[in-house]
């Protein structure tokens, strides 16, 4: 197995080309065989309902080399579950547990070359995504779909050291309605949200925190990633309809309770930020991404979390915990790796 000339430090989150991807396609109510394809690219009908009614959903996962070379994919299963509730969303099949098992477990072992070594903190990133497919030109849910499993390795999301950054709130946009689809994993979702986060990155932040779109009271998520505060010793974070129930921040509130912290899942109003010790987004990309401080840009209101502007201990202690768990460095007790 010959190894790629990759320098895993300096890819970023970009795409880079690996061997092989996984598919598999949903025809006359049923489930195919997995196919392994070795081209990036698809062939699909331009009336397909992914490309104008943005029926798609996807997933994000990674796969670590371990201190002691094994290969461990974090929570598998409910990365599997997750795409279900966000098929159920968007009218599509579900994709049964098993497929979605075998074909990331498939994807990543055909890949094997590309996920970074140990030492160099990147990983192999892993995206699964169901998309309609098929001729369609009215609006209603395709009869066909078409599901991909394909990797990239990335870098670490900290090149320079763990590290805190500055949100911004805009209120002059939401990424999702009340009741619409933020509780799912679908891309347009994150069509909705671009404006937005192309205008915080102007602004010169590192990234956009959502307010809850009825009332614009409460916290919703940040971004891509689920928000937390830590008060004492207390983890709060948002309870909505609208957001996205991120993996890790189930996987960090499992650990807080192994701490013997207290978690509070509520909805989470505006002014309590001047009441937290500490701040962070979290997602599978950063794990935890600590937050300084957060500007409410409309209003003109800054709420300082860090004023030394550094990681906070409980972030720092979560962050260590959840990432020796990936790495195999602590007991996996939960289960939430599965070894390949
Ligand atoms: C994927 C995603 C997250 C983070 O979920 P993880 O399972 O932790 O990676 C948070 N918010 C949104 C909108 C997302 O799409």
């Amino acid at each position: 197995m010959n190894t790629p000339d990759i320098d895993w430090e300096s890819i970023g989150f970009n795409y880079v080309a690996t061997d092989f991807n996984v598919r598999c396609t949903y025809k006359n109510g049923s489930w195919g065989k997995l196919r392994i394809c070795d081209s990036p690219n698809i062939n699909i009908s331009i009336a397909s309902s992914c490309l104008h009614y943005g029926q798609e959903a996807f997933e994000g996962i990674k796969a670590f080399r371990g201190h002691d070379g094994q290969i461990r994919i974090f929570r598998l299963e409910e990365n599997a579950q997750r795409l279900q509730a966000s098929c159920d969303g968007l009218v599509m099949p579900q994709v049964p547990t098993e497929l979605f098992t075998e074909a990331v477990i498939q994807a990543v072992k055909l890949n094997e070359r590309f996920i970074p070594p140990y030492e160099s903190g990147a990983t192999l990133y892993i995206r699964p995504l169901i998309i309609g497919v098929g001729h369609l030109l009215g609006v209603r849910p395709a009869a066909e779909y078409e599901f991909i499993v394909f990797t990239s390795p990335i870098s670490s999301y900290f090149k320079t050291g763990f590290s805190a950054t500055k949100a911004g709130i805009l209120r002059g946009y939401d990424r999702s309605a009340p009741l619409g689809t933020g509780c799912y994993k679908v891309g347009g979702n994150y069509a909705s949200g671009m404006r937005a986060g192309v205008r915080i990155h102007e602004l010169g932040y590192s990234s956009i925190i959502y307010l809850d779109p009825k009332e614009k009271k409460y916290i919703d998520e940040c971004g891509a990633a689920n928000f937390f505060g830590i008060r004492g010793d207390t983890y709060i974070t948002p309870k909505s309809r609208s957001i996205l129930p991120s993996i890790t921040n189930n996987s960090l509130m499992q650990l807080c309770r192994d701490f013997g912290w207290a978690v509070e899942q509520r909805p989470v109003p505006v002014d309590e930020l001047s009441t937290f010790d500490e701040a962070a987004s979290c997602g599978t990309a950063a794990v935890v991404c600590p937050i300084s401080q957060i500007d409410d840009i409309d209003t003109g209101h800054s709420y300082i979390i860090a004023k030394d502007g550094r990681p906070g201990p409980k972030c720092t202690k979560l962050y260590n915990h959840l990432r020796d768990i990936q790495y195999g460095r602590t007991d996996d007790t939960h289960g939430w790796n599965t070894l390949i």
